[in-house]
């Protein structure tokens, strides 16, 4: 018998978990299982904040592959895709050319810069590992710089973060956290530092919760954040940003902008010719695009419509973790021959968004609002149970984050 050869692209949450299970729940002899990464680890997205601001070192945030995917049972490729055709169903690599029966398109997001001038060249996004440790070394690089210029450098110490979504306010908080220490250890006065939080909504976290929108604000005031909302970033140079307030035009000397306003889905799969909408590719019911019943799309690269309020789900880890084990049982379903594929049904358990050690925000199980130190708990327990269902008890004690005061 032939047994059908699965491809599973980028091993973020919805890649790893999509064959960890498949893994799991196909016997060797039913199927050949390929993985296939730009790295040999995977890493948590959701803590890449944390990096870039230099409060948590990479290394936690990272899991070796070969941790949690067993290479005996899954061949796993350490490459890059370069294109896929889903007409001849191949999928090209930098080094290499794979050919599957069956896809799991799982590559993730990447920002979405809606043709800002300056953009692309002069900031920073957080993305993956390589680019958060960027972030972490050029800020501590221009506070190193600051008492080594002849001039008075404004530019070098203020840092411009783009949208106060949950990326943009997870890292203001974090790098709030982080600015004193480098101060003290760059001999710089604090008051000199700024870090300018710019949002075009007329409020940070546009859409949640108000009450704790403000408790957020107050929060991070109070460590020194400047908000500038209903404030459109309009151009960046290289050492200064354009941004503009009901028409008035404001310039920012700075040397680092971190633009977090929004993301889209790998454009790998633009390019491959499936239907997008913001870059990512509308599934249906069973995850799979119209007219590609060999193709399922997992994580930031689908889109599916809420019901409910007729607008998308966000792209979030949680969505993608789901997404992935309705994937794996309906793949399982194919390769034994059923066609009664699972619909998925997404069970949102809440949001909560960190402020910085020891503090969050969030709501979770409907409308429990959390405040600071237990919403800050609330978001250990999230990460740890993804550890958990991950790798087991054995990736949850290596990466797990246990002590409730600290990370
Ligand atoms: P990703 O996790 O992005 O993984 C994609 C994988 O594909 C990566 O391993 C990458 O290396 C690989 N890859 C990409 N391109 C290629 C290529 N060409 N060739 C080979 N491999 C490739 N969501 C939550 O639910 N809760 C949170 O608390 C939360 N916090 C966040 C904090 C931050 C700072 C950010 C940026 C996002 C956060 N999110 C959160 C959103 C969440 O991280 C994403 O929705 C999630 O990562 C999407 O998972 P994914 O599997 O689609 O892709
Ligand atoms: P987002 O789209 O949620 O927020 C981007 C923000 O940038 C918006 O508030 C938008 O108004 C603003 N913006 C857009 N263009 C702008 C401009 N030119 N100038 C100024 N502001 C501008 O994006 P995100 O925060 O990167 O989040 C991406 C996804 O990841 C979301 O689904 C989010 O829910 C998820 N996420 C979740 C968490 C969490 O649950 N803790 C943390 C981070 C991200």
């Amino acid at each position: 018998m032939n047994r059908p050869n699965i491809v599973v692209l980028g091993a973020g949450y919805g890649g790893m978990i999509t064959t960890a299970k498949l893994q799991k729940m196909l016997g060797s002899n039913e199927a050949n299982i390929t993985l296939v990464n730009k790295h040999n680890y995977h890493y948590q997205t959701t803590w890449l904040h944390e990096n870039a601001a230099g409060t948590l070192h990479h290394d936690r945030t990272r899991i070796k592959i070969s941790d949690v995917i067993n290479f005996n049972r899954v061949n796993f490729v350490q490459d890059t895709v370069v294109s896929l055709d889903p007409s001849s169903k191949k999928v090209q690599l930098e080094n290499g050319e794979l050919t599957y029966d069956y896809l799991v398109i799982g590559l993730g997001f990447e920002a979405a810069t809606f043709g800002i001038e300056g953009l692309k060249e002069h900031a920073f996004t957080i993305n993956n590992i390589n680019s958060a440790r960027l972030i972490r070394e050029h800020i501590e690089y221009n506070f190193a710089r600051y008492n080594n210029e002849k001039e008075e450098r404004q530019d070098l110490l203020n840092i411009v973060v783009g949208g106060a979504g949950f990326t943009g306010i997870e890292f203001v908080g974090e790098i709030a956290n982080k600015v004193p220490e480098l101060c003290k250890e760059y001999d710089i006065p604090r008051e000199k530092v700024r870090i300018i939080n710019v949002e075009a909504a007329p409020t940070v976290l546009p859409g949640f919760d108000e009450e704790l929108v403000e408790y957020a604000m107050n929060l991070l005031e109070g460590k020194g954040v400047e908000f500038k909302v209903g404030t459109m970033i309009k151009q960046v140079e290289e050492h200064k940003i354009l941004v503009e307030k009901d028409e008035q035009q404001e310039e920012i000397p700075t040397n680092t902008v971190v633009w977090a306003a929004g993301v889209r889905g790998n454009s790998l799969v633009e390019e491959a010719g499936f239907e997008t909408n913001r870059g990512r590719v509308p599934v249906r019911d069973d995850l799979r695009p119209n007219g590609h019943d060999d193709v399922f799309i997992v994580g930031d690269c689908a889109l599916i419509m809420n019901p409910e309020n007729d607008r998308p789900y966000p792209p979030t880890a949680q969505i993608a973790i789901q997404e992935a084990e309705t994937t794996a049982r309906n793949v399982k379903k194919i390769v034994h021959g059923e066609d009664n594929l699972e619909t998925f049904k997404p069970d949102l358990k809440g949001t909560v968004a960190s402020l910085g050690e020891g503090q969050a925000i969030g709501v979770v199980f409907g409308d429990k609002k959390l405040f600071g130190w237990t919403a800050s708990v609330m978001k250990k327990i999230i990460d740890n149970r993804y550890l958990l269902k991950l790798g087991g008890v054995g990736l949850l004690l290596k990466k797990g984050k246990f002590n409730i005061f600290t990370k």
